[in-house]
């Protein structure tokens, strides 16, 4: 569909938009010019150890008391009842800022709106406050070993046992189980139902009996995801979220949330601070050839995402949903950003390996060896070329078992 794209904001938009921006002003430090901007925070650097746990919680919590919390999100959950356009103005001018709210990102981005959306008035009022206030992380258990792409083929079981549910399985690639309070769970409850209509979505307290959590270390050295295990342990059905068996309905609003926000990662000012970096290294004042040619293309590539960015935006203001854009986002941000550490790590040279906490040339070298993860993270490169493939282009599907056998007929892989 075409949709006429509308770049000013209102007047009442252009005036929070400078509210937001005077507020952060006295709040948070400006980003450095030559900083990689923020892909780091999201996978790790800003959550690895219990100091950067502390200063995030900090940060929620200042925010959260001077209305700067959950945006978009209703007065009586804690949020500001402001617009999404407002939510999208507040994230464009955090952009420029050093905010270390990555840790409540997947309760506040992910897991909240799904609670709004499919939760009842009391899950509401007793979990949403306590997240957009810092007091409680929040972390996402849908991925196992058997099950990423192909999510409904997960094995965790959640047995009735009067008004309990038991769980036993496991999660990988749990992004901050390691600190978190509550986790938002997938398991399957019928496994006597097709695979997509047996699963329901729980909330889990992490401090329960019987959980495990293992973290991994990536190679960046941090541990930003865990293995999570689960032995005979109790979640109450009042933690249950939507209805039951229906999670996979449930889980859509999640992960539509996610693809939305990973798209929004980390672009804007990244070619900006490679400009900045390739000056600092052309001692002459002359940036080589070959590496402006390179820095044209990002930089051609980093408008064309702002583009998509608005149509984005404004799909959403005129009370649409994004669709395959935001697998189209998602696709661009991931080699974007990779294709920048690259550039950034060859332009800084040696520099980029020695950690120096007042030289930004390390963080090139981190960009690089971090940004893989979000060719992985919220649905892979693959799985969204086959999204746009058969959303955009029209293409059939990809052959695969009816979508009727019960689940535990189908073949295991
Ligand atoms: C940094 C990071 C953070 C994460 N955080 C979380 C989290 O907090 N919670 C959580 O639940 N999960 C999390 N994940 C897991 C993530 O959602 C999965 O890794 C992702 O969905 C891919 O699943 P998989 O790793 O099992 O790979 P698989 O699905 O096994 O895929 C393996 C390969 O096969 C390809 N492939 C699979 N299916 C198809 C297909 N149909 N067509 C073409 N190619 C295909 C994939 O593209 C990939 O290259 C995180 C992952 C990363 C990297």
């Amino acid at each position: 569909m075409f949709v006429h794209m509308n770049f000013e904001d209102t007047p009442v938009e252009a005036a929070f938009r400078v509210e937001a921006r005077e507020w952060l002003e006295a709040h948070a430090a400006l980003r450095s010019a030559n900083s990689s901007h923020g892909v780091l925070s999201v996978l790790g650097r800003e959550s690895d150890t219990a100091a950067d746990i502390e200063i995030a919680r900090q940060w929620q919590q200042k925010a959260a008391a001077d209305g700067w919390a959950g945006i978009s999100w209703p007065t009586e959950y804690g949020g500001r009842g402001a617009t999404l356009m407002e939510q999208i103005i507040w994230s464009q001018e955090c952009a420029a800022f050093v905010v270390p709210d990555a840790v409540f990102r997947i309760g506040i981005s992910l897991g909240g709106p799904t609670v709004i959306a499919h939760g009842t008035e009391e899950q509401r009022r007793r979990f949403l406050p306590p997240l957009l206030a810092g007091e409680e992380i929040w972390c996402q258990l849908f991925s196992e070993p058997g099950a990423g792409s192909d999510l409904a083929s997960l094995r965790t079981t959640a047995a009735a046992d009067g008004d309990e549910w038991i769980v036993n399985g496991q999660k990988v690639w749990s992004s901050g189980a390691h600190y978190s309070k509550w986790g938002f769970l997938l398991a399957r409850t019928n496994p006597e139902a097709p695979k997509h209509q047996g699963i329901t979505w729980f909330l889990l307290d992490m401090e329960a009996a019987g959980i495990e959590v293992r973290p991994l270390r990536q190679m960046t050295g941090l541990s930003h995801f865990n293995e999570v295990f689960f032995e005979d342990v109790c979640i109450p059905d009042t933690n249950r979220i939507g209805d039951l068996h229906d999670g996979w309905r449930v889980a859509q609003t999640t992960l539509l949330h996610e693809r939305s926000m990973m798209g929004e990662f980390g672009v804007g000012g990244v070619v900006d601070a490679l400009v900045a970096l390739a000056r600092q290294h052309a001692p002459d004042g002359t940036v080589d050839p070959r590496v402006r040619q390179e820095l044209a293309d990002l930089y051609i590539r980093a408008e064309t995402m702002r583009f998509i960015g608005y149509r984005l935006i404004t799909a959403i203001s005129q009370g649409g949903l994004p669709g395959a854009e935001a697998s189209v986002a998602k696709l661009a941000m991931a080699r974007l950003l990779n294709d920048a550490g690259d550039l950034g790590t060859r332009i800084a040279g040696p520099a980029s390996v020695v950690k120096d906490p007042d030289e930004f040339a390390n963080e090139w070298w981190e960009t690089l060896l971090a940004a893989p993860a979000l060719r992985i993270a919220g649905g892979s490169d693959e799985v969204q070329h086959n999204i746009i493939g058969e959303r955009v282009l029209g293409l059939p599907k990809e052959p695969g078992p009816s979508r009727d056998t019960p689940f535990k007929d189908l073949p295991i892989s």
